[in-house]
């Protein structure tokens, strides 16, 4: 992909709405629970002990295959029990406080979770499918040098229904829930592929991310294919093998130095499990094999870690690996202390990969004028905010 690099600034859309928010009640929300918690929380609302299978396989399908925001939708269910479910439970949804929409069809939104914290998730429309980017934290523990979300402090982990709630905002926002009767369920989808590559480090979050992806995997509920979801991790180690095991998805290592003194200015996490490490288990990483190859993933930073060096000495880290290349030029904020790769660098760099066999695409920079792009996230959110210094708390 050879999409020219300089941004167009004139490209904001007038689109920055501000929508009704809901008020959730207080009430424990049915989306994230796992299928044994929501067939339990059903029991808990009256229902007995022998209908929980079914009522569970009901109640599931309208949340999670039809959408319905309102328990009244569930048709199928007796009205006493439609009541003592409303009574009990809602069918919360992340608040979305503005969308915008760029000019290249890419959609960012800023979502209200619980205790007023922020978080935002990015629809990418592509040609063969669409990709939504969704954030595991709010903020990150970990400081990489070049992402703008290492620059905020970890204020705390999503839970598992705020993680598949970005999912379900933006379905319903695309309109892709089927009507009564669709027969046409397995049509081509406008959200068809999950890339855990928002805000937050996913496997420091392991168990509402394993919930949520397998809410988002379930075949009777969203139904995508493992391997239409990457989860994205700067170097866990001790977790990638569990997450193969427990998640399954397709996996992908923010690698972005090839030697450890780099790297450990780049991705502090190295400090703690190096290159060599890493490789190793990227190596045991369970779902590994051909068809299914790891994405490494490398910033473009200028001077940094772009030499034809680093590009050789890449190829020869992932020997052996089935593995893809990934390169992103460089997103910049306010105050990063890198700039992006020149054009003809990053085509060098890729010639290289190219050369030893990878596949390496260059990850276009899109929605630019939107400030939707890797690791812009959070200057994004404080732009927005400063734009409406009263509407936010
Ligand atoms: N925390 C996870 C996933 C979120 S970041 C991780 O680090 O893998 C998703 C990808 O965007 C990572 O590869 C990350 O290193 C990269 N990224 C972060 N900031 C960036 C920036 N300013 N420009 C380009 N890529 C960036
Ligand atoms: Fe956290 Fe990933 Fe950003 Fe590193 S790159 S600070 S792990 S979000």
């Amino acid at each position: 992909m050879t999409a020219p690099l300089a941004a167009k600034n004139t490209a904001l859309t007038p689109d920055l709405l501000a929508l009704p928010r809901k008020a959730s009640g207080g009430l424990p929300s049915l989306i994230g629970m796992t299928r044994e918690a929501l067939g339990a929380a059903l029991v808990q609302a009256g229902v007995p002990g022998r209908q929980a299978k079914m009522r569970e396989r009901q109640v599931w399908a309208w949340l999670y295959q039809r959408g319905v925001q309102d328990f009244d939708a569930m048709s199928n269910l007796s009205k006493d029990l439609r009541a003592s479910l409303a009574e009990h439970f809602q069918i919360g949804r992340p608040e979305i406080v503005t969308r915008q929409v760029s000019k290249d069809g890419t959609r960012k939104y800023l979502l209200r979770i619980e205790g007023g914290h922020e978080v935002e998730a990015v629809y990418i429309p592509e040609e063969d499918r669409g990709t939504l980017c969704v954030s595991s934290q709010v903020g990150c523990t970990l400081t990489c040098s070049f992402c703008h979300t290492g620059t905020q402090n970890l204020v705390r982990n999503l839970t598992a229904g705020e993680i598949v709630g970005q999912i379900m905002v933006c379905r319903d926002d695309l309109g892709e829930w089927p009507e009564e009767g669709d027969t046409n369920v397995g049509a081509k989808r406008l959200l068809s592929n999950i890339v855990l590559m928002g805000m937050g480090e996913p496997l420091y979050n392991f168990d509402a991310v394993r919930d949520a992806m397998k809410i988002a995997m379930d075949g009777e509920g969203i139904s995508l294919s493992r391997r239409r979801i990457t989860l994205s991790t700067s170097g866990v180690v001790p977790l990638i093998t569990r997450a193969g095991d427990e998640i399954g998805t397709m996996l992908a290592i923010s690698l972005h130095g090839t030697t450890d003194a780099v790297r450990d200015t780049l991705v502090p996490i190295n400090k703690k499990w190096n290159v060599e490490t890493l490789m190793q288990a990227c190596r045991e990483y369970p779902k590994l094999s051909n068809s299914e190859r790891i994405t490494f993933e490398y910033v473009m930073l200028d001077g940094v870690n772009d030499t034809d060096a680093d590009a050789r000495r890449l190829v020869k880290l992932i020997e052996g690996i089935p593995a893809k290349i990934n390169l992103i030029p460089f997103n910049p904020w306010p105050g990063a202390p890198y700039k992006r790769s020149s054009w003809d660098r990053i085509e060098a760099f890729a010639e290289i990969v190219n050369r030893a066999g990878y596949a390496s695409p260059v990850r276009t920079p899109r929605g630019q004028d939107i400030m939707a792009a890797c690791g812009q996230l959070k200057s994004a959110t404080e732009r927005a905010r400063k734009a409406r210094p009263s509407e936010v708390n």
